[in-house]
């Protein structure tokens, strides 16, 4: 079958054949109808030799959507045919985290080598993907794969970061989104079905920005030195109660807290290296800054919940497997608006 894989460090995207796999035992065979493709693989594969911690070559694709195409011995609750979601921060199943439905935050994933699909284990660029347990798959009931496989990551993560927010973004609030690609414009759409909050969307490009607007952001600006300055103005000196970074850099993260109210709450959800100074005098009183993980298998059916009742329209660029190459390069160059899916 066909997949796309990241092979060596410093390497790029490529399409190779590789042999469709099988079932074992507990495990669920899909075979793909969406994947999406996210700015982590970026990340991902711009680690050093001292960074990469995944077996390569890799399969790469951690939002996954399928049909069940084949059960391993055991399994029971899925049928074949059935149109599934992959829930994909993969725990042990068993810790306190898991036990919670907290996989993302497994205390033992590590150490026991369980990775997420297409973030260690082989992932959902390719014909077909394994699934390690029926657990991990949600069924669509009636979603569309392809514009819904983006929210197993794009939309879970923001969903998971905004949930922590949600007490502070009451009416006269405003909420603060750095970054709308990917996951920022599916953010602006949780922030708008879940809260009251003004919500204000940042980017350095104004497709982004129009797009940001046109998903229900009711302020867009440009991400400059003059950013947090507006963002005073605009609040009438009060900052914000909700600021979520999905850039994730020294300058956002910086403008994330500079932009923080009192008792506010910063969530640092972009990975792109950048660290918050937080204290007294530093930032507002009593501002919290967090940097959370993907979220929890509930939160997943919470968000497709929140699809099915048309809260949520994600913006799709498809591509087909052999294309995928040029959708990370377009992701890489930040030339993707909203998400893209590959199709294979
Ligand atoms: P994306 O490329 O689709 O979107 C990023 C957006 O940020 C783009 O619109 C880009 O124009 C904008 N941007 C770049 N620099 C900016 C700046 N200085 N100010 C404002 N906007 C800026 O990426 P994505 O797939 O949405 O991922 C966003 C980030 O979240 C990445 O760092 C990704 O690795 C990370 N991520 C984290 C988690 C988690 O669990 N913490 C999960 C998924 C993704
Ligand atoms: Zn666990």
């Amino acid at each position: 079958m066909k997949a796309v894989q990241y092979q060596e460090v410093g390497g790029k995207p490529v399409v190779v054949d590789v042999p469709e796999p099988e079932p074992g035992p507990g495990q669920v065979l899909l075979k793909v109808t969406a994947a999406g493709v996210c700015h982590s693989d970026i990340a991902v594969m711009s680690w050093g030799e001292d960074e990469m911690y995944m077996p390569l070559p890799l399969t790469l694709g951690h939002e996954g959507a399928g049909t069940v195409a084949a059960l391993g011995d055991g399994v029971t609750g899925v049928e074949v045919g059935e149109s599934v979601a992959v829930y994909g921060p993969w725990g042990c199943g068993r810790c306190v985290m898991c036990a919670q439905g907290e996989e993302n935050y497994c205390l033992v994933a590590q150490q026991e080598g369980i990775f997420p699909p297409g973030l260690g284990a082989p992932g959902a660029i390719a014909e077909y993907l394994l699934v390690d347990n029926a657990r991990h798959l949600v069924p669509l009931d009636g979603l569309d794969p392809v514009t819904t496989v983006p929210l197993t990551d794009a939309g879970l993560t923001p969903y998971h970061a905004i949930k922590q927010a949600l007490p502070r973004l009451v009416p006269g609030s405003t909420a603060v989104v750095i970054g709308t690609g990917g996951l920022g414009h599916v953010g602006i759409q949780l922030l708008r079905a879940l809260s009251p909050a003004r919500v204000v969307a940042l980017d350095v490009n104004e497709e982004k920005l129009e797009l940001a607007r046109r998903v229900g952001a009711h302020e867009a600006l440009l991400s400059d030195g003059a950013a947090a300055g507006r963002i005073r103005e605009l609040t009438g000196g009060r900052g914000a109660q909700g600021v979520f970074d999905f850039v994730g850099v020294q300058p956002t993260v910086d403008l994330a807290t500079a932009v923080a109210g009192v008792e506010s709450d910063v969530l640092i959800v972009g990975i792109g290296g950048g660290a918050a100074k937080v204290g007294f005098g530093v930032t507002a009183y009593d501002a919290a800054v967090r940097a959370p993980y993907w979220g929890s298998r509930s939160e997943l059916v919470e968000v497709l919940d929140l699809a099915r009742a048309g809260a949520i329209d994600v913006h799709v660029e498809t591509y087909s497997i052999d294309e995928a190459p040029k959708a990370y390069e377009r992701l890489h160059d930040g030339k993707v608006n909203g998400r893209a899916v590959i199709l294979p």
